[in-house]
């Protein structure tokens, strides 16, 4: 156990070194690109070899057997591999390389047998490794870069404080992405067969999907701003909501960091009255896509200047006040779309040009970690 301590905690120090260590031309971008694409090509590697698609999302899964997407897993792996290479070649310290290229190797091995790992039938439950794979690449190679050319925190690094914890909470709630989406959708679509409005619901069902969306994402905020400003006022919600206020830096990851509790109430009570008014399944699919996307762009360490437009979206800069430490930032910014609302219940807060001198909670009452952070809203204060 010793020996894998120390490679982890060396792999760790070399990702999270400091910036003169980490220049263009030191094989530090390279190296972290290099383990980055490795392991998640190996990752994809082992949901596709697991049995009866235990580590598959059913959206993803036959997509698992097409031709092209393992050109995609092959690519990345090679990629990987590639990168790793030339960090070996840059880098005093091969650790970040070697990581890369034995990831690479691993997935190369696991690989191989391939062919027949898919063929048996799917179990009745799955736990999305893929789609956190998928998931974290993609994110990661939008944002990381439009991170890194328009920063509202220049002197943050990629791999701040706290960012294991954060992959962690992206991991868990990618490989719990079962339940996430059973348990708020399933009461949802018998509300709305019981709902009395029938002809409502069918009116609503008939529009154009580009149609459906905004109108979803507007009813959506709607419903969200009264229920996380319930979290904000109601004590032993707020404990929950806490969690995902705790955050001291914000990042394209600070977003995913939320009480597993929270994610299922916020998608129940936003879920609920959106399925139960007849918007069509693949309406709401694409609009919860989007707004994970969304999520996560708002929460991102981005400086961008957007008059107008800030004006009509939630923008980072009005997002990131809501988790401004300051006084001033204290209740504000509910909404996570539309600024309207916040406007018209008298809780908008975005001064012009200004940000919030420090994020998180005032004598920061959470505590550091997934697990302490899980048990954190059920113990005694
Ligand atoms: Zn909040
Ligand atoms: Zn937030």
């Amino acid at each position: 156990m010793k020996p894998f301590h120390e490679t982890r905690q060396k792999i760790r120090a070399e990702l999270e070194s400091a910036a003169p260590q980490r220049v263009f031309g030191s094989g530090w971008a390279s190296g972290v690109l290099g383990i980055g694409l490795s392991l998640a090509g190996l990752l994809l590697v082992i949901s596709m070899r697991a049995p009866g698609q235990l580590l598959a999302v059913p959206e993803i899964a036959p997509l698992q057997a097409n031709h092209w997407f393992k050109l995609g897993v092959l690519l990345l792996l090679v990629g990987g591999f590639a990168s790793s290479i030339v960090s070996l070649a840059l880098r005093e310290a091969k650790i970040l390389g070697t990581t890369g290229v034995l990831l690479a190797l691993a997935a190369t091995v696991i690989g191989q047998s391939i062919v027949t790992a898919n063929a048996a039938h799917p179990l009745p439950i799955y736990f999305g490794l893929d789609w956190f794979a998928l998931n974290v690449l993609f994110t990661g190679l939008i944002f990381i870069p439009i991170e890194r050319l328009n920063p509202h925190d220049e002197n943050q690094p990629i791999f701040r404080d706290e960012w294991r914890e954060d992959v962690f909470y992206v991991l868990v709630s990618s490989l719990m992405v079962q339940a996430l989406a059973f348990l708020p959708q399933n009461p949802g679509i018998l509300a709305g067969k019981l709902s009395a409005l029938g002809s409502v619901r069918h009116w609503v069902g008939s529009l154009p999907l580009l149609v459906q969306i905004p109108i979803i994402m507007f009813a959506a905020d709607f419903f969200q701003y009264w229920a996380h400003r319930a979290f904000h006022r109601i004590p032993w919600l707020w404990n929950f909501h806490a969690v995902h206020h705790s955050a001291q830096s914000m990042d394209w990851m600070s977003g995913a960091r939320m009480h597993f509790v929270e994610i299922l109430l916020i998608r129940s009570i936003t879920a609920i009255p959106v399925l139960a008014l007849g918007f069509t399944p693949l309406a709401v699919e694409v609009y919860v896509l989007l707004a994970y996307v969304y999520t996560t762009l708002i929460h991102a360490n981005l400086g961008w200047r957007l008059p107008i437009i800030d004006q009509l979206l939630v923008t980072p800069q009005f997002h990131h006040w809501h988790h401004g430490a300051d006084k001033e930032a204290i209740d504000v910014n509910f909404a996570i779309h539309f600024p309207l609302f916040d406007r018209l219940f008298g809780t908008y807060h975005l001064p012009k040009d200004q940000w919030p001198t420090s994020y998180g909670i005032e004598g920061h009452p959470v505590p550091k970690g997934y697990w302490a952070q899980l048990i954190y809203p059920f113990r005694r204060k």
